[in-house]
């Protein structure tokens, strides 16, 4: 199918000013308006080709390589053309129309005209305070409901409205990038399409100011890092009585020097003396509670060899329970030996070969004879 001219869709001259062009695009906007022709496909169709012609021609730099190209000049990359098949049947396409639109008018999620942005706010706790559960206070900075018009907009109360002029009473203000087509809301009016004739001085007709408010947040007991807490109607305040969006809490649980979360469970990796795991002992190890534990450890205790301590792991979210808490070990080899010490050793190490007391390395040692054997070595 050919492409129809870009001047020819806006129904232009060559030659036409910025201006001209402007006045073009929004007659024939308006007139396809999907919103105004729903169901149908034609004027769908028209109004996507209409935007992505003023698209093109409303940018200098576009618009030359046009008048230069034509339409080659867009092939093969961005543009229309950049999608090709993708459209044709996976039914995306459809869809996200669907959504544009759904959200244009207001039937979509969300989509009420003017309702307050909802907002996303990240807090930080430690291991501790996830283990306890902690009040935080968050401050946000949002939009409040202006209290001099009791959020109507207007000055003295009773508003009268006219249709925004900036969109037309849509209330959003949508541009072509590339085959996507962009809306936000329109800053003249809020989103609600109409501007008011006796606006408030101090929010300036919009019913809401800017401001930090202070939020008490209780973050529970077990909290997970990446829990989202959603809180309702404490996002930004809507325009002239809209509802308010809501507030998105992120719960970040920040990494411990000592402790090593997992689930409910606590994992705490413990050096020990090689004397001490030989000859076994007690140690003393600190809980998430700020508790201290006595764990016995065995003689002959080895690296990774690991301790459960019942209870005495993380809260779990919505429950009286607690996790574990698993001590593992870990043999630190000496080093920076006295002459004294290097002597001890020395004496250990003549008193030991041939003995039991290193079953695992015997026994290595044994396989590898084994295999240089078996090799005719
Ligand atoms: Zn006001
Ligand atoms: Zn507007």
């Amino acid at each position: 199918m050919a492409k129809r001219d870009y001047y020819e869709v806006l129904g232009a001259q060559r030659g036409a000013s910025d201006d001209e062009l402007k006045k073009a695009y929004r007659k024939l906007a308006m007139k396809l308006h999907p919103d105004r022709n729903p169901g149908d496909a034609k004027a769908e169709a028209e109004f996507k080709e209409v935007n992505e012609a003023y698209d093109v021609l409303k940018d200098p730099e576009k618009r030359a390589a046009y008048d230069r190209y034509g339409h080659a000049a867009f092939e093969g990359g961005g543009g229309a053309g950049g999608f090709g098949g993708g459209f044709g049947g996976g039914g995306g396409f459809e869809d996200m129309f669907a959504d544009i639109f759904g959200q244009f008018t207001g039937r979509g999620r969300g989509g009420q005209p003017g309702r307050g942005a909802d907002l996303r706010q990240e807090i930080s706790v430690t291991l501790e305070e996830a283990f306890a559960g902690v009040k935080k206070t968050l401050r946000v900075p949002t939009a409040v409901q202006c209290e001099a018009c009791n959020g109507s907009g207007a000055e003295g109360g009773q508003a009268q409205q006219n249709t925004c002029p900036t969109c037309n009473g849509a209330g959003k203000i949508r541009s072509q990038q590339g085959f996507f087509l962009v809306e936000r809301p329109c800053h003249t009016c809020g989103g609600t399409g109409r501007i008011i004739k006796n606006p408030c001085k101090i929010c300036l007709g919009a019913g809401r100011v800017q401001r930090d408010r202070t939020l008490n947040v209780t973050v529970p007991a077990g909290v997970e890092d990446g829990t989202r807490i959603r809180l309702s109607g404490e996002g930004e305040a809507g325009v002239r009585g809209a509802p308010a969006g809501d507030l998105y809490v992120d719960v970040n649980v920040r990494q411990h020097a000592l402790f090593q979360r997992e689930g409910a469970n606590i994992l705490v990796r413990v050096p020990l003396r090689m004397t001490q795991a030989a000859l076994g002992g007690h140690i003393e190890v600190p809980s998430i509670d700020g508790g201290r534990s006595r764990v016995s450890i065995p003689a002959g205790t080895q690296t990774g060899n690991s301790f459960r301590l019942r209870g005495k792991g993380m809260s779990v979210l919505r429950s009286t329970q607690r996790g574990d808490m698993y001590v593992q070990v870990v043999v630190e080899t000496p080093q920076n030996l006295t002459p004294k010490q290097k002597e001890l050793l020395e004496a250990f190490e003549a008193d030991a070969k041939g003995g039991k007391s290193s079953p695992e390395s015997e026994g290595f040692f044994a396989k590898v004879k084994e295999f240089w054997d078996g090799l005719g070595r």
